[in-house]
């Protein structure tokens, strides 16, 4: 099978590193523009005389040390590059599973449109800032759209402030990258967790053969508590599960929404942008 990742930072090496040996994992496509900095170090896999190297490259060394029969690509580039959307769309296309582990909102957008296109189910993780807990969401093709989960999580603290679980109300810092860094314990736990629900998308019969995706039961976003934050986590290491709707005004993944290129992607994205108010 083939995994299309966005993002090799300290999250998505670690998702890439579990899932990489998953011997179903045939072909890997990395699209990963960085390069290796010295504050990576801390949290992340490789020593400190590889920085100034692209994290594509030392990712792609790492995948093929554990697995040299791995057929593994990587695309040095940003997501949202418009020069590169149709090289991107063939990766979609191409690809069984998508993993995201971008830290900003424009390229987990760009990352759902491509993979929308493609009908592809696909796997978001998201440390939260601190290390205090994340999010593990998943994406169906017939299911809600990164748009439709973002503002979902938004409204539920504007509409509802009373109606979260008591554990937190303010899954908006779920979508915001990571701003007091986290320990790479905390970042290790999130991707684990990512990494399980990707496996899962592959399998989640547990058969030898793939079963379809749309069967896989149980959440749309998982949140997971790692350390008591007074008003946001009064319990550590507890989880809770949201089954998120479509919105049905969605444009992106709505019932009347068509599949979006070109100017109606842009359309879809700003819409989806706006949906989230502030942010
Ligand atoms: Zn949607």
């Amino acid at each position: 099978m083939h995994l299309l990742q966005l993002g090799a930072g300290s999250g998505g090496i670690a998702v890439l590193d579990l899932v990489a040996r998953d011997p179903r994992i045939t072909h890997i496509t990395l699209i990963e523009p960085d390069v290796y900095q010295p504050h990576n170090v801390y949290r992340h896999l490789f020593p400190p005389s590889a920085v100034g190297q692209l994290k594509a490259e030392l990712a792609r060394q790492w995948v093929e040390t554990l697995r040299p029969d791995i057929h593994f690509h990587t695309l040095i580039a940003d997501i949202t590059a418009p020069q590169r959307q149709a090289e991107f769309a063939r990766c979609a296309a191409a690809c069984d599973v998508g993993v995201c582990a971008a830290d900003n909102e424009a390229a987990k957008f760009a990352f759902d449109a491509l993979l929308r296109a493609a009908g592809k189910p696909w796997t978001l993780g998201e440390v939260l800032s601190g290390g205090i807990g994340g999010w593990v969401h998943r994406f169906l093709p017939q299911a809600a759209c990164y748009g439709c989960v973002a503002s979902y999580l938004q409204r539920e603290v504007v509409e509802q402030p009373a109606g979260p679980p008591p554990d937190y109300n303010q899954p908006q810092a779920a979508i915001t990258e990571t701003t007091i860094p986290a320990s790479k314990a905390a970042i290790a736990v999130i991707a684990s967790l990512h990494a399980v629900a990707t496996l899962e998308l592959l399998d989640p019969a547990g058969e030898s053969e793939p079963a379809c995706p749309e069967a896989v039961p149980g959440f749309t976003s998982l949140l997971v508590s790692l350390r008591v934050v007074p008003g946001v986590f009064e319990v550590p290491y507890r989880t809770h599960r949201l089954v998120i709707p479509r919105s049905a005004d969605c444009l992106t993944c709505g019932p009347t929404a068509a599949l979006p290129t070109g100017d109606a992607l842009d359309a879809a994205v700003d819409d989806a942008l706006a949906r989230l108010g502030s942010r």
